[in-house]
């Protein structure tokens, strides 16, 4: 164990870090957390400064949170598409401006693995919790969301992970999709940003079971709605090469990160004169894609508090729930642990941005 600590001790620089870095981090921390064999290493430690005290906004000063739908005209798609541009970065700058401003953001969000050794401390003694956001987090963004697959690497360190403590997937993507990338029986998974969550199967292969075993649906009126709105999307969007539209059950997601970006305005005047009839969902937007979901005050925040409660820690003060995650979705999670107080959120970003993160990880490698 102390020698794969000082492997991976030796291994950590700002730099090159990749995501089965971080996992395999986090595994640390946990198996140090319960023996004894850190005490000596980590007594004169000192506690970890909260970080990312300092908030940062550049290249967010676009982004609109929510999508307005009506009003606007011409004006309001170019707002759009400026917002769309803000959130999908499709190369990143490197001017000296840039590196001042990347170093000042690293020393308010360090890199967790810089940092492991006060995470360890900090997590001594309490329950970790791991939550884990899928696309970008655990997969590489590809171009064809169907074809984001973890490496058995990865998988093989998840498995691990659950091994030692309570561990949920939360995605965008409906549960059951998920589920079919990960396969890992043993996990919690929260779909469809977290309005549907099922437990860890109990080894039983009674079909009945798995109906019983799903933790909570909030949003399960929407269904008819949402699939309608699927249809008139797909219907709608296919005269643009490259714009896909993905069913996740309790949302929809339509990606554009194929459609040439020219383009990006026609996509926007397509989901918007659909969504215009639809008052009770939400436009919001992610990484190169568009995402629509009930107007139900849920998210993926309020899926980890949730899952939280389900374990019994809803008022324990000695859980330490980490978060990983790469998207604007995964904020409302990073904000919940902030206003607890307890563990903390990781970004996955290559590039600074605003955040309730306080440590960073670089993106998984590109698949090439
Ligand atoms: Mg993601």
């Amino acid at each position: 164990m102390v020698s794969f600590i000082e492997e991976k001790q030796s291994k950590m620089t700002a730099q090159n870090v990749v995501m089965s870095d971080a996992i395999n981090m986090t595994i640390t921390v946990a198996v140090s957390n319960s023996s004894s064999m850190f005490t000596t290493t980590t007594a004169a430690q000192k506690p970890p400064v909260p970080p990312g005290t300092g908030f940062v906004s550049l290249s967010t000063k676009n982004l609109l949170k929510n999508l307005e739908i009506n009003g606007g005209g011409g004006a309001r798609i170019n707002a759009w598409v400026e917002s769309m541009r803000a959130s999908s970065p499709t190369h990143i700058k490197s001017t000296p401006l840039a590196a001042d401003y990347h170093s000042s953001w690293i020393l308010n969000h360090p890199s967790a693995l810089d940092m492991f050794e006060q995470i360890i401390e900090a997590s001594k003694g309490k329950q970790i919790v791991m939550f884990l956001d899928y696309d970008g987090t655990l997969s590489p963004i590809v171009d064809d969301p169907d074809q984001a697959f973890m490496s058995n690497k990865m998988r093989k360190t998840v498995k691990k992970l659950a091994k030692c403590f309570p561990t949920a997937i939360v995605s965008g993507r409906c549960r059951d999709k998920v589920y079919n990338f990960v396969k890992l029986a043993e996990l919690y998974y929260a779909g469809s940003h977290g309005m549907d969550i099922k437990g860890p199967e109990t080894g039983s292969n009674n079909k009945k079971s798995d109906q019983e075993s799903i933790l909570c649906q909030p949003a399960s009126e929407f269904l008819p709605m949402i699939d309608e709105v699927y249809q008139k999307l797909v219907e709608k969007t296919k005269s643009t090469p490259g714009a896909k539209v993905e069913n996740n059950k309790f949302c929809l997601s339509v990606h554009y990160r194929c459609v040439d970006e020219k383009k990006w305005s026609e996509v926007a005047q397509q989901v918007r004169s659909v969504m215009k009839e639809y008052p009770m969902l939400l436009l919001t937007q992610g990484r190169k894609v568009l995402e629509i979901r009930p107007t139900i005050k849920w998210d993926k925040g309020k899926a980890l508090e949730f899952l939280l409660e389900s374990l019994g820690f809803a008022n324990c003060t000695d859980v330490f729930p980490v978060y990983i995650g790469d998207d604007r979705t995964d904020e409302d999670a990073f904000k919940i642990l902030r206003d607890r107080g307890q563990g903390f959120g990781i970004l996955v970003s290559k590039s600074p941005k605003e955040t309730n993160a306080s440590y960073s990880l670089q993106e998984p490698k590109e698949a090439s």
